[in-house]
This record gives C-alpha cells, sequence and structure tokens, in this order.
C-alpha cells in the first residue's frame, strides 16, 4: 500500500476547519427529512449519505423474527395537522416534523379540546420547545406543541388528522465495510431513526460519512465497517443477520452528539479495558481537551446491543454531552444553531485519533537486548533532524526498546511512558527501520 497515506498522515494533513463546515452542511441537508424506525425518510437519508460513500442500503422486510425482536411494519408519514372549527391548523407538520408522535397511527377524527388534551404533548418548563415523541411498538398517537401554543388553545371543537400509512414493506438501514489487510474489523455505528434533530443525531451520521471517506483513501491495517441504523431495532437487525461479521470485530465506536459545544465523553464498552477503552482514554488525555471517560451502563444508544452479553463486543462511545444531559435533548431547541462546525470537526479529529492508535498499536521485541544498543552510533541520539520534539522522540525510543520484549504493547508504552501515541509509534518506526525492533507476533 506504498504511496497511500496512513490514517495518522491523513488527519495531520486534513484541513478540520473545511471538515467542520462540510459536515454542519450535511447535518442541514438531513435535518428537514421526517425520519423514523423504518420508512421513506430513512431511506432518503441514507441515498443521501451513499452520494458521499460507498454505502449500500438493506432492506429487511416487516414481520422478520430478528433475536427477541420483529422488523416493524413500515411507517410514512404524508401530513398531520390538528385544526380549529375555521379550518385552520393550529399545529401543523409541515411546520416542524415534531409536531406529530412519531411513528403515530393514522388518525382522522373530531373531537372536543378536553378530548384532544391527553394526545398532546409540551414542557411547561421550556414553554417555546416543541418535545420529540415517539410510539414505537404500541399503536398510538398524539401531537407535540410548544407549551405557550398550548396554553393559548381555546376550547371548542378541533379535527386531528394523521394522514400516514403503517404497513407491511422493510426495514432499511446503510451500511459500508472497507476491506483491509486482516479480516478483523472495526466497527463505528450511528442511530438514523429521528426526524428533525440535529446532535442526535444527524451530527453521528455526518461524522461517520466524512470518516468513512476519509479511511477509504488511507492504508487500512484494520477493515472497517460502519452502520447507519434505526436505534436498537436497527442493530438488533444487523446482528441477528451478520453472525460471521460480529466474530471479526475487534473494536468499535457508537457515534451520537458529536456536535454541541460541551467536552467529549467517552464511555466504555462493557469490558471496561478493551483496547478501544485504552486508546480512546489515551487519546482524550494527551489531547489536553477538557474530557470525561465514564463506566459502561446497559442504557444509551446502540452500544447496549453491541455490548448485550451474548455479543460482549469492545464497543464504547465518543459523544461530546452524552445523551439526556443537555437541556435541547430530544426537542426542537436541537437544531442547527446548536450543532457547530468547530465542534464536529473537534470530534472527527478526535475519532482519528483513535483510529491511528488502533491502527499502530501492537507488540514488538527489542533485538538488542542485553544492554542499551548505540543509538549515537546509528544516528538516532541527539539530532533529529526536522522532528518537532526531538527530545521526546528519544525519550519514546528509550522507552520501546527497554519495554519491547514481547509484552507490553506500544499503548501501554505510551501509557506508562506518559508519551503520546504518535511519538511512541514514531520512535518504533525508526527504530524498526534501524533493526534493533522486531513486530513480536
Ligand atoms: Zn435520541
Amino acid at each position: 500500500m506504498s504511496g497511500t497515506p496512513t490514517v495518522a498522515a491523513l488527519r495531520t494533513a486534513a484541513d478540520f476547519t473545511a471538515l467542520g463546515r462540510e459536515m454542519h452542511a450535511l447535518v442541514s441537508e438531513l435535518y428537514p427529512i421526517c425520519r423514523s424506525i423504518t420508512g421513506e425518510g430513512l431511506r432518503r437519508t441514507l441515498r443521501v449519505l451513499q452520494r458521499e460513500t460507498p454505502l449500500t442500503i438493506q432492506e429487511v422486510p416487516s414481520g422478520t423474527a430478528v433475536l427477541d425482536w420483529t422488523v416493524p411494519r413500515e411507517w410514512n408519514i404524508r401530513d398531520a395537522w390538528v385544526a380549529n372549527a375555521k379550518g385552520e391548523r393550529v399545529i401543523d407538520f409541515k411546520r416542524s416534523n415534531l409536531h406529530v408522535v412519531n411513528y403515530s397511527v393514522p388518525v382522522r377524527r373530531r373531537m372536543s379540546l378536553s378530548e384532544l388534551r391527553p394526545r398532546l404533548h409540551s414542557l411547561p418548563d421550556r414553554p417555546d420547545w416543541i418535545p420529540y415523541r415517539t410510539s414505537y411498538y404500541q399503536e398510538d398517537w398524539g401531537f407535540c406543541l410548544a407549551h405557550r401554543d398550548l396554553e393559548r388553545l381555546p376550547e371548542g371543537e378541533y379535527e386531528a388528522v394523521v394522514d400516514a400509512t403503517l404497513a407491511d414493506g422493510s426495514l432499511s438501514y446503510g451500511e459500508i465495510f472497507l476491506p483491509g489487510e486482516t479480516s478483523d474489523e472495526v466497527l463505528f455505528s450511528a442511530h438514523a431513526c429521528h426526524p428533525s434533530l440535529a446532535n442526535d443525531n444527524l451530527s453521528g451520521l455526518a461524522l461517520l460519512t466524512v470518516l468513512a471517506r476519509m479511511l477509504a483513501a488511507a492504508s487500512r491495517r484494520y477493515s472497517y465497517r460502519f452502520l447507519f441504523v434505526p436505534g436498537t431495532i436497527g442493530s438488533i437487525t444487523w446482528l441477528a443477520r451478520n453472525e460471521a461479521a460480529v466474530s471479526r470485530i475487534r473494536h468499535g465506536l457508537v457515534a451520537a452528539c458529536v456536535g454541541d459545544a460541551g467536552p467529549v465523553t467517552y464511555k466504555k464498552s462493557r469490558r471496561g479495558d478493551a483496547e478501544v477503552d485504552r486508546a480512546a482514554a489515551h487519546v482524550l488525555k494527551q489531547s489536553g481537551r477538557p474530557h470525561s471517560v465514564v463506566d459502561f451502563t446497559p442504557y444509551g444508544y446502540d452500544e447496549r446491543q453491541y455490548g448485550s452479553p451474548g455479543f460482549d463486543l469492545a464497543v464504547g462511545s465518543l459523544t461530546r454531552t452524552p445523551h439526556g444531559r443537555y437541556p435541547e435533548y430530544h426537542t426542537s431547541a436541537d437544531d442547527l444553531s446548536f450543532v457547530r462546525p468547530d465542534a464536529l470537526a473537534d470530534s472527527l479529529s478526535a475519532y482519528l485519533s483513535v483510529v491511528a492508535v488502533l491502527e499502530g498499536n501492537g507488540r514488538y521485541r527489542n533485538t538488542s537486548p542485553r544492554g542499551e544498543p548505540q543509538l549515537g552510533r546509528r544516528g538516532l541520539y541527539g539530532s533529529m533532524g526536522g522532528y518537532p520534539d526531538p527530545g521526546q522522540l528519544q525519550m519514546a525510543m528509550l522507552w520501546v526498546l527497554n519495554q519491547s520484549d514481547g509484552g507490553p504493547t506500544l499503548l501501554d508504552i505510551a501509557d506508562r511512558s506518559g508519551i503520546a501515541f504518535d511519538t511512541i509509534r514514531a520512535g518504533a518506526d525508526l527504530l524498526v527501520e534501524h533493526r534493533l525492533l522486531d513486530p513480536s507476533d
């Protein structure tokens, strides 16, 4: 693969300002589409991503048994509204797709405000925001609106209409596979089922799309798989249909909420001490970013499916502010101004750094382990022309030589020495070049 850049080199050369703007533009393009766990909105979203990447769209028929679940019927919505006696729309799906409870069954009914009232959802604490509500897996319908607008509705008769169909069809998900030198896989997954919500989770779709395009242009030790799935049912469907691929997954990350201004959060895999957990913690610590690393919990996004005990995959989740921890979460305030190009770019950079560690990590053996080999004679001491921090690189070589007895990995050595993985890797490359170091596996 000579001539093809490594992931680390691609990251160094990347114009993150431009990439941040590009990801934000993609979020903006997808924002108006009314997605759900099935249906045309989800499919249209995947087709947009297909324009940017070699994504294939898989369709799984309604009624298919997947693990303990069944693929649900396909939901397609054309319009929805609540109109007053004069026929004026007081709640209108065409103004915001959050106005209708997602997956609502079709309805056309006249009713008094008091009959309608239990079907109307609002946020008294945030009177200007429309909440996001769903009715998956139970036949129901309803509307969401700003509390201020709810309080202004006069008594009287209203017409409630959900012009939707709930019928046999299929569940769609998107998949990208990038083969590498080994069949061992790194999995990236994002949920693609939310309607007009920007951070949760259009930000994740945009980040993974750009990441996939970049990795497609890089040399790859690992094979990479990207999944764009409806939350829960999509990952369960994929797991049910891909037993062979599941057994090849070595590391993974679930992408969500990667565009807000908050600091980065890494949620560990169920295993807690997997290589991806250590790689993410190392990258965040070395970057100097404000960040937090939190333990696995069986809640959140699809990491809970990948990390269910029958699979126990080493899949963590790299987000900014976690789900439910920001007031805009699952409301109309999670909009295009809540997601920032610079935050998207910073998140992408963190993802690339984690991938660079996974790609570059390995175990080596010092070929001259009795006493320190004479580095000066080989031009490896003092005069590291062009390297930004020769002192650090020298220390990195000493650490790598000292620790490389076939036991510790380069990531172990980076953690133990407190030197950034990139520098440890660069030191190891020089030692390999001078035959002082051999791969041990
Ligand atoms: Zn959500």
